[in-house]
This record gives C-alpha cells, sequence and structure tokens, in this order.
C-alpha cells in the first residue's frame, strides 16, 4: 500500500495546488469569503474531528446552513490536506434528481472547476463525472443500484446521506442496507444529514451515533394565516366578510376546539370538524377535499392572484415562491397567471415552474437573480422546502397542501391525494422566506387548520406500495423480504408486505417459494416500476418495443395531454381525435406521440402540440425517456438493435397485448348495459373512469375487459389510463401459470373470467400458453 501511495500522491498534490490557484484568484477569494460565512464553517473543525473519530455521525442544522453543498466539500478538502485526495470517494445521496444536478454544480463552481472535475453528478439515466471525480452526488436510487453491482461499496470512502428527515422510502431503504454493511466495511464513513432537530431517532438507530446540531442564522419570517390576509391584503371573499364579527374571543375558541380535535388519529377528520367550528362557509374546504386537486378551482386561485398582486404591489423587493399540490395545479395556475394583466407582465414579472421532472437546464433558470425592476415568482411543489435554496426570497405564500401518496393496504390501493402538510413542513416553508431579510409567508389557510396539522408526517415506507424495493431486497440478496423490511427505522405493516410479495409472484418476478426469476432479475435492473419493466421486456421480445417505449415514458413521466380547467371540453375532443376507436388510453397516447414525432420533422411541432392541447415539454421528456430505455435495455444485452425489435410495431393487436401482460392484474371487466357502462374489478367491486379516459366517453366497449395502469381513491375508486382487451389475450398474456398447474391456472383465471373451455382446446391453449411463459422467463 506504501507503493501506492506514492504512485498516488502525485495527483493529489496536482490537485491541490489547482485549487490553490484559484483560491488566489479575485473570484475565488469572493467565493471563499462567502463560504466561510455559511453557519456551518464554524462547526467545521468539530465536525471533521467527530468523523474522524466515529464510523457514523448524524448532522442537523437548518436549511441553508450549508449541510449539502459544505460538509462534503470540508471532507474532500480534508482528504486532499491529508494527501488522501486521490484515493478518496466521497458519495452524497439526495432524495431528487434537481437537488442532486443543481448542488453538484454549485459545488463544483464554489471549486472553481467545471462539473465533471473532483466534483459530478449521476442521476437516473444521466451524469457528469470524470477520471477525477472525488464528489459524487447522486439519487438514492442511483446508490441503490450501484449496492446492486457492489454490494461492498468497494472504493467508497464516505457516504453522505442527505435529508434524512424526509424519511423517503428510498433513504430508509438505504439506512438498513448501510447499517448490515458497516460492520464489514469498519473503514467506511457514514455521515447522515438532517434539515430537522429530531436526530434523536437517527442517532440510536445507529446505536447511538454522536450527534451534531450547526446553529444557524435565519431572519425573522412573519406567518399571515386566512384570517390575517384579509387584512394584510385587503381582500375579501363575499360569504367570508362575516369573519370580522367573530372578533378575538371566536378565534380564541376555534383554536381551543381545534387543539382538543387533535387528539383524533385521522388529521382529516380532525380538520374537518375544526372547520366546522371555524364555519368557513365561504372558503369550502371540504369540497375541496373531495376533488382531486387544490388550487386550480375558482377560490383556490382567487386567493393566490391576490396574494400575489399585494406582494407585487408592495414597496419591498424579493423573490416569491409559491408552494402549490403538484404539477397539475403549477401548470394550471401558471397559464391563468399568464392572462393577468399585472402578474402576466414579463416586463414586471418573471413567472417560473419549478418542478422535478422538468429539464435541468429550466430549473437553472430559478435560481437566477432576475433583472433589475422584475419580480420573480416561482410556482414550485414540496421540493422547495428543504433541498433547494432559491436564495434572494423574501415571500413565501403556502397553500397547506402537498400530493402525497398514501397507500390503503386494505384494499391494496395506492391513493394520491393533496392532503394537509404537517406543522414540520408549514414551518419549513415559512423559513424560506428568511434567508437574507426578514420576511413574510402567507398561509393560506385559517390558524386553527394550522393547528389541528400532524406534527410530522408519515414515512413514505408507511404508506406507499412496496413492490419495487420488495424486488431490490431480494436482487440484492437480502434474504427474506419480511425479515429484512422488520429491521426498518419504523417497519411497514405485515400486510403491506405481503400485498407486494403476492404481486411480485403474480407477475411472474418471484417464484412461489419467494426467490427471483429470471424476469424478476431483469425488472430489477430497469430503473421502473415492475410492471412497466415487463411491458419493456415483452416490448423488446415481441418486437413491438417502439409503441411500447412511448407508453412506458407517458407512464412514468406524466401525461402529455393537456386538461387546462377552463377548456376541459376542447382539450376532451383533442384527445378523442387520437383515440382511433379502438378503446385504449395507451394507443391514443402513441398516436399522438407518433404524430408529433411527425411534425417535428416537417412543421413545426409546437403548432402541433398547440392545436392538439399536448404538452410540448412532456413531449420532449418522453422523448429522451425513451433514448434512455433503449440504452437500458441494451446494457441489460436484453436488444442489440432498434429496428429489429421493432418490426412489429403496427400491430395495434400485438400492442394491446403486451400492455395487458405488463398491466396485469390491474384489470376490470366490463358490463355494457343499455347507456350506461358497469365497470367491476374483484377487489373494489364497481369502479369509475376519470372523464379523460378515451374510454369514459363512450356509449358501449365492445371488449369484456379493461387492463388499466392505476386506480386511485378519491371518494369512489377510479381508473386511470385504460385499455380494452379480449377473453384470449387475457388467457394468454394477463397470468403466468402457477405452480398449481393447468387446473390452478384456470382456477385462479376463473376468480377474473367465468371461461369455458373444451378439452381440446384446453390442451392446444396450455401448451401455447407454456411456450409463452417459457419464453417470457428465459
Ligand atoms: P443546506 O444543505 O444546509 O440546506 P446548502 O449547502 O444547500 O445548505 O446551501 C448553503 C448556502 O449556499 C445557501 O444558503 C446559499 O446561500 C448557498 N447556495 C446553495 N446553492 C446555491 C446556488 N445554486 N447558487 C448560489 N448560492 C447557493
Ligand atoms: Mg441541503
Amino acid at each position: 500500500s506504501l507503493a501506492r501511495e506514492r504512485i498516488l500522491r502525485p495527483r493529489s498534490l496536482q490537485l491541490r495546488s489547482k485549487q490553490q490557484q484559484w483560491q488566489d484568484s479575485p473570484e475565488g477569494q469572493k467565493m471563499v469569503e462567502f463560504r466561510k460565512t455559511l453557519p456551518a464553517y464554524k462547526e467545521k473543525d468539530a465536525l471533521l474531528k467527530v468523523i474522524s473519530e466515529n464510523q457514523v455521525i448524524v448532522v442537523s442544522g437548518e436549511t441553508g446552513c450549508g449541510k449539502t453543498t459544505q460538509l462534503p466539500q470540508y471532507i474532500l478538502e480534508s482528504e486532499i490536506e491529508a494527501a488522501r485526495g486521490a484515493a478518496c470517494s466521497i458519495i452524497c445521496t439526495q432524495p431528487r434528481r434537481i437537488s442532486a444536478i443543481s448542488v453538484s454544480e454549485r459545488v463544483a463552481a464554489e471549486r472553481g472547476e467545471q462539473i465533471g472535475e473532483s466534483v459530478g453528478y449521476k442521476v437516473r439515466l444521466e451524469g457528469m463525472r470524470g477520471r477525477d471525480t472525488r464528489l459524487l452526488f447522486c439519487t438514492t436510487g442511483v446508490l441503490l443500484r450501484r449496492l446492486l453491482l457492489d454490494r461492498s461499496l468497494k472504493g467508497v470512502t464516505h457516504v453522505v446521506v442527505d435529508e434524512i428527515h424526509e424519511r423517503g422510502m428510498n433513504e430508509d431503504f438505504l439506512l438498513i442496507v448501510l447499517k448490515d454493511l458497516l460492520p464489514r466495511r469498519p473503514d467506511l464513513k457514514l455521515i447522515l444529514m438532517s434539515a430537522t432537530l429530531n436526530a434523536e431517532l437517527f442517532s440510536s438507530y445507529f446505536n447511538g451515533a454522536p450527534a451534531m446540531h450547526i446553529p444557524g442564522f435565519t431572519y425573522p419570517v412573519r406567518a399571515h394565516f386566512l384570517e390575517d390576509l384579509l387584512e394584510t391584503t385587503g381582500y375579501r371573499l363575499t360569504a367570508y366578510n362575516q369573519i370580522d364579527d367573530y372578533g378575538e374571543e371566536k378565534t380564541w375558541k376555534m383554536q381551543k376546539q381545534a387543539q382538543l380535535k387533535k387528539r383524533k388519529s385521522q388529521i382529516s377528520s380532525a380538520v374537518e370538524d375544526a372547520l366546522e367550528a371555524a364555519d368557513f362557509k365561504g372558503y369550502n374546504f371540504r369540497t375541496r377535499d373531495s376533488m382531486s386537486c387544490w388550487s386550480p378551482d375558482s377560490i383556490g386561485f382567487n386567493l393566490i392572484e391576490n396574494v400575489l398582486c399585494h406582494i407585487v404591489k408592495g414597496e419591498r423587493p424579493g423573490a416569491v415562491l409559491v408552494f402549490m399540490t403538484g404539477w397539475d395545479d403549477i401548470n394550471s395556475v401558471k397559464n391563468q397567471l399568464e392572462a393577468h394583466p399585472l402578474l402576466g407582465d414579463p416586463n414586471k414579472v418573471l413567472l417560473l415552474a419549478c418542478h422535478g421532472s422538468m429539464a435541468s437546464s429550466e430549473q437553472r433558470l430559478i435560481f437566477d437573480r432576475p433583472p433589475e425592476g422584475i419580480r420573480k415568482i416561482v410556482l414550485a411543489t414540496n421540493m422547495a422546502e428543504t433541498s433547494i435554496t432559491i436564495n434572494d426570497v423574501v415571500f413565501v405564500v403556502d397553500c397547506g397542501k402537498a400530493k402525497e401518496t398514501s397507500y390503503d393496504a386494505l384494499n391494496n390501493t395506492p391513493c394520491l391525494l393533496p392532503s394537509w402538510i404537517s406543522k414540520a413542513a408549514a414551518r419549513q416553508r415559512r423559513g424560506r422566506a428568511g434567508r437574507v431579510m426578514p420576511g413574510e409567508c402567507y398561509h393560506l389557510y385559517p390558524r386553527c387548520v394550522y393547528d389541528a396539522f400532524a406534527d410530522y408526517q408519515q414515512p413514505e415506507l408507511l404508506r406507499t406500495p412496496l413492490q419495487s424495493l420488495c424486488l431490490q431486497i431480494k436482487s440484492l440478496g437480502l434474504g427474506s423480504i419480511s425479515e429484512f423490511l422488520s429491521r426498518a427505522l419504523q417497519p411497514p405493516e405485515a400486510l403491506s408486505v405481503q400485498n407486494a410479495v403476492e404481486y411480485l409472484k403474480v407477475i411472474g418476478a418471484l417464484d412461489d417459494n419467494e426467490n427471483l426469476t429470471a424476469l424478476g432479475k431483469n425488472l430489477s435492473m430497469l430503473p421502473v416500476e415492475p410492471k412497466l419493466g415487463k411491458m419493456l421486456i415483452l416490448g423488446a421480445i415481441f418486437n413491438c418495443l417502439d409503441p411500447i417505449m412511448t407508453v412506458v415514458a407517458g407512464l412514468s413521466v406524466r401525461d402529455p395531454f393537456l386538461m387546462p380547467f377552463d377548456k376541459k371540453d376542447l382539450a376532451e375532443i383533442a384527445r378523442s381525435k387520437f383515440s382511433g376507436r379502438d378503446y385504449s388510453d395507451h394507443l391514443t397516447l402513441v398516436r399522438a406521440y407518433n404524430g408529433w414525432k411527425d411534425a417535428e420533422r416537417t412543421q413545426s411541432g409546437y403548432e402541433y402540440c398547440w392545436k392538439n392541447f399536448l404538452s410540448a415539454q412532456t413531449l420532449k421528456a418522453m422523448d429522451s425517456m425513451r433514448k434512455q430505455f433503449f440504452f437500458l435495455l441494451k446494457e441489460a444485452s436484453l436488444i442489440d438493435n432498434i429496428d429489429s425489435c421493432s418490426k412489429l410495431s403496427h400491430d395495434d393487436h400485438l400492442v394491446r397485448a403486451i400492455i395487458c401482460a405488463g398491466l396485469f392484474p390491474g384489470i376490470c371487466s366490463v358490463v355494457n348495459k343499455e347507456k350506461s357502462i358497469t365497470l367491476k374489478t374483484m377487489e373494489d367491486g364497481q369502479v369509475l373512469l376519470y372523464s379523460s379516459s378515451v374510454n369514459g366517453n363512450v356509449p358501449m366497449i365492445p371488449f369484456p375487459w379493461l387492463v388499466f395502469n392505476d386506480k386511485v381513491k378519491v371518494n369512489s375508486v377510479f381508473l386511470r389510463d385504460s385499455t380494452a382487451i379480449s377473453d384470449s389475450v387475457l388467457l394468454l398474456f394477463g397470468d403466468k401459470i402457477s405452480s398449481g398447474g393447468f387446473d390452478g391456472h384456470l382456477k385462479m383465471l376463473g376468480g377474473y373470467l367465468e371461461f369455458f373451455m373444451k378439452p381440446t382446446l384446453a390442451s392446444t391453449y396450455l401448451s401455447l400458453k407454456r411456450e409463452l411463459d417459457e419464453l417470457i422467463q428465459n
């Protein structure tokens, strides 16, 4: 190892002198000075000392104190200082792509380097790193996939897991794996970073690892709740005027009542009761809850519009950060604001959207300061809560909700609903306004609602389906799924685990003994949900990869069909033009995408999008995702050339069958009655279709079954994106033959299908089906 050090040394000295040169330049000096002003700087030596003396350490500190950009850099600098620069490899995980990219760019800039020199990033399907990269920012998913190939993380010296307070599923999972790895890699250092003070939980999980806190400084932020808004903005909701009459006493009573209700375990009912007590007639939260979206209704929009006008007309400079529930809301509100005489005036206002799945070049705009005299307004999801910092924000507008997946294990149904955020999240949102000067935060809900919020959000592991996770546990060879998950920080319910394992068995990713099958192994290599991975693999096997890649890209990015709030009818008509009367949202999507590709080649793609209510941005994102699928499938040696895998792309029947194979067991039966269609699934009974579905507005569906991508529970169970299929497709592609043999197989299918089969047909079917299953598995 001494010889090794001698060889490595010159490189590390090189790195060091280059840094010195940069730090001596005027720009570099400015950066060095800036870095010294961050609260983390004062703790630098103490932090490095604790890291050197312990294997695990938990670091907490206010957002913006310098955890993400500074701490990994301190480690890098001290390694270079100790002449270990060339031998160290620091990996810092981020929960989201955008933060991994923007943080790595920032750190490279702080070091006067290009990205890909000593600092790099790697996110799903995209990355920038070079031979000299020693500090790599990546998504948690990327590190998990690396563990798949190299279980002991050979060569890695430090793992920094950032934003652990968010309790994302991947992070919780990673912590179990790392906890197992630590005794086998005594030289590996683990640093956990959190924006909130609840470090004890993590510290005790890692056998009492030391916890360090970075004291931070933020300017005070004044909080305005809905009741205050009336006064501060001069804004009145007609039915809301009564609030003035309530007076202080009433407000106090409302608060007291809400506090009592807090004990209720269900936050929604507590909020509902509190609202009942508050009698917010003009501000009907309840109807809003039963709809799937929070803001783009008239009252919500009016409120936002008024608050923004109030800020923009005001004297105080500073950017505005608006927290919304999701992409749909952001788009819809942005469109409406663009039509506003003041807020839509590009000479006065720079309106930006900030969302995890937008292009990275666009994301960068958010960080730049706008030209003099122009107010920057950023509409963002809860992503802007902790992981990215927009420096010039002085005003925060908080709608109080975030779209959160929750999971109903009893009905085995994921629900994606805007739900009230936690107190911690509301505080965090507020804090974003106090970074450069004292700020203002407008919470668009009454204080009594805030009082009824939960203290913290539930960990994701406890509220989402666990299929991908279970597959990863198996492919990492981590033993029994339920045993492994029982070692989590907060283990998920047994029933959720069981549902996920059952699902993986049904789709053929696990065999009856819970061992990974060949299909399962391939699925775990693809960074998409198992069902989408299965579609890709089958698309490749059956030579119809082209449309299947489009379907999968559409399902993993988002629907490119726009549904503007005020032009829903026109949008639905535009969409139905692509439906081709074949009762499939997926094939409709393929046609729209192909039409766009043609338009791009010949005329203007934008014009095409405009005419057809399509999002050019989403189509472009799908396009690049398709390219990435191709590379991934190639990397996994599942295909060698796209043309041979797409020979049968025009065979809609085949494409339908592959869609069915992927989406099974997401299936419902179709019964056409006079003028109405009844849809039923085994688990939910009657279900409904979203009106945006091409199958949602037809008088009848001449197929016995629909396969669907997703079901969402919003009062009733709604299906999203469906494709109609025939009996034979369901029989051949819907399921694998279980170990119960043909009889067992029929019995299982019998649950879905009352299918009478002649004995002669049965043996033909059986051999066909066997052949098919073998093909899929091998
Ligand atoms: P933390 O991880 O503790 O929330 P960060 O390390 O992300 O803090 O940020 C520390 C400081 O660095 C921020 O307060 C901000 O002033 C500055 N900073 C971070 N990212 C950027 C950027 N992209 N552009 C300019 N300044 C930035
Ligand atoms: Mg951070």
